[in-house]
């Protein structure tokens, strides 16, 4: 008779969740062979058990739009693992937010979380909610309604969201503001605030900034730079946006950036003023990108068909290609044309940009590749900076915050690197992300007894 393996009956036990089944997966890979070697993580489980969420919240959120009409919409957040620390990850308010992918989302934050060194757990929420071509009202009264029932159910010892897809520092104020005022309590439950109320210094750029710090060390390694370097950016929000500000700083040329209505494309790449204008039509219009394209003769725009014969973003020739957009943006086709125009490296912003298929032909090729789960780590890692602000009610200058995004991001790339090479696997950043973070994880859990 054929015996269960860990991921056939994760799988078993979470049938038609595919997004989580493929992230499970991925990690169960370079976690077996640990398994084999430390029967103990076999004998408790842990592998089973980090793929079964603590808890999942789903609640109804009732709301009244701007003409009058009712609106239902599905709340949830997964609270994933607190081994390490209280849950913390990030709310995304997306159509297509269902437990399927807020699952996906915080199996993947319990290893990113681990890795960052600090004593945080894992979670991630959202809503099945556009703040698309909404009035600031509607956002104010779905994030009031929202958090009516979420603050049930975290606080600042408990669970401390963050923002996503479509939370930025607007909806964090409106959650932020209504938690406040139900639990009459000034309190970092939240992170990425604003600066004058219990924000950090930093916060906003810290994922984009992490990012290009952990390429750095990356490209240390075989004695390369930024400098002069042809960068393909997908994305426009957040997490693009600071990774482009940084490729610029650093000498590199950001030559694209992306959204749902398309990309653009800047043959000789973006400048500060290209950027500046970008962030205005995506942060303050929150418009689309052939808006920010109109202001300039020199900026292409595009509609992307990613995986197509032609005309998408990851056809084009340049060094290294950072996906920042969503999960699954990059297929088989992508990867392949981004094989046949000799990209030489890859790291993800997004958390799982690149589908099985195609990170299997990544994986095969000589392409320099590393995970978001190691990558987009510095927005996590600078939460968990806030929350120390927030309890010792000091907060640090935006050097000390730098110095310790840099330090963390550089502590998260050896490790990486250290955990590959410890199990023969070479500059496998995506093996050694997984290890590392699972036997941080593990080894709690066992000390934590079967809880
Ligand atoms: P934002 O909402 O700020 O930006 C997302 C951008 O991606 C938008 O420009 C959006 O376009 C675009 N986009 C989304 N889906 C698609 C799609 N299917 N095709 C093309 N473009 C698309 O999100 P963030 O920048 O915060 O997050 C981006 C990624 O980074 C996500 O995977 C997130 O989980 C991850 N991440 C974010 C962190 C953070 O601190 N913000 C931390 C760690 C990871 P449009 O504007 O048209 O909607």
């Amino acid at each position: 008779m054929k015996r269960d393996t860990p991921l056939s009956s994760i799988k078993q036990a979470n049938p038609n969740q595919k997004i989580f089944h493929q992230a499970v997966e991925e990690v169960y890979d370079h976690v077996k062979t640990v398994l084999d070697q430390q029967p103990e993580y076999r004998r408790y489980k842990i592998f089973e058990r980090m793929a079964e969420p603590e808890r999942i919240i789903s609640f109804r959120v009732n709301w009244m739009n701007e003409s009058g009409e009712v609106e239902i919409n599905r709340g949830y957040r997964v609270q994933m693992n607190s081994a390490l620390g209280p849950f913390k990850g990030g709310l995304r308010f997306h159509p297509q937010v269902n437990l399927d992918v807020l699952k996906f989302l915080a199996f993947e934050q319990t290893f990113k979380n681990a890795l960052t060194g600090l004593p945080l757990g894992a979670g991630k929420g959202g809503a099945n909610f556009s703040t698309k071509n909404r009035s600031e009202n509607d956002v104010m009264h779905f994030c009031q309604n929202f958090m009516s029932e979420l603050q049930r159910h975290i606080g600042r010892r408990v669970d401390i969201p963050a923002g996503d897809i479509g939370v930025s520092r607007r909806e964090i104020g409106y959650l932020f503001g209504t938690y406040k005022k139900l639990k009459n309590e000034f309190s970092g439950v939240l992170t990425g605030k604003g600066i004058n109320w219990g924000g950090s210094m930093i916060r906003q750029e810290a994922t984009g900034f992490g990012l290009i710090f952990f390429v750095e060390y990356m490209l240390d390694q075989i004695n390369e730079t930024f400098d002069g370097k042809r960068c393909l950016v997908s994305g426009a929000g957040n997490v693009a946006q600071h990774a482009i500000e940084k490729i610029i700083d650093l000498g590199g040329i950001p030559l694209t950036a992306s959204d749902t209505s398309g990309y653009v494309y800047i043959p000789e790449g973006f400048k500060p003023e290209h950027l500046e204008a970008m962030m205005k039509v995506k942060n303050e219009d929150r418009g689309s990108l052939n808006e920010f394209a109109e202001q300039f003769p020199e900026v292409e725009f595009h509609t992307d068909k990613s995986g197509s014969e032609s005309n998408s973003i990851w056809d084009i020739e340049a060094d290294f290609a950072f996906p920042c957009a969503t999960q699954n943006e990059l297929n088989e086709k992508d990867a392949q044309n981004m094989l046949n125009n000799g990209i030489r490296l890859i790291a993800e912003g997004a958390n799982m940009p690149l589908t099985a298929n195609a990170l299997k032909l990544v994986l095969d090729s000589d392409i320099l590749y590393a995970p978001g789960k190691a990558t987009n780590a510095g927005g996590v890692a600078t939460s968990g900076l806030e929350m120390s602000q927030n309890q010792m009610g000091y907060y640090w200058t935006r050097e000390e915050v730098g110095y310790q995004l840099q330090h963390i991001m550089k502590n998260i790339h050896d490790e990486c690197l250290q955990s590959a090479q410890k199990y023969d696997l070479g500059k496998n950043y995506l093996a050694g992300a997984n290890i590392a973070g699972f036997i941080k994880v593990a080894d709690s859990m066992i000390a934590e007894g079967v809880v």
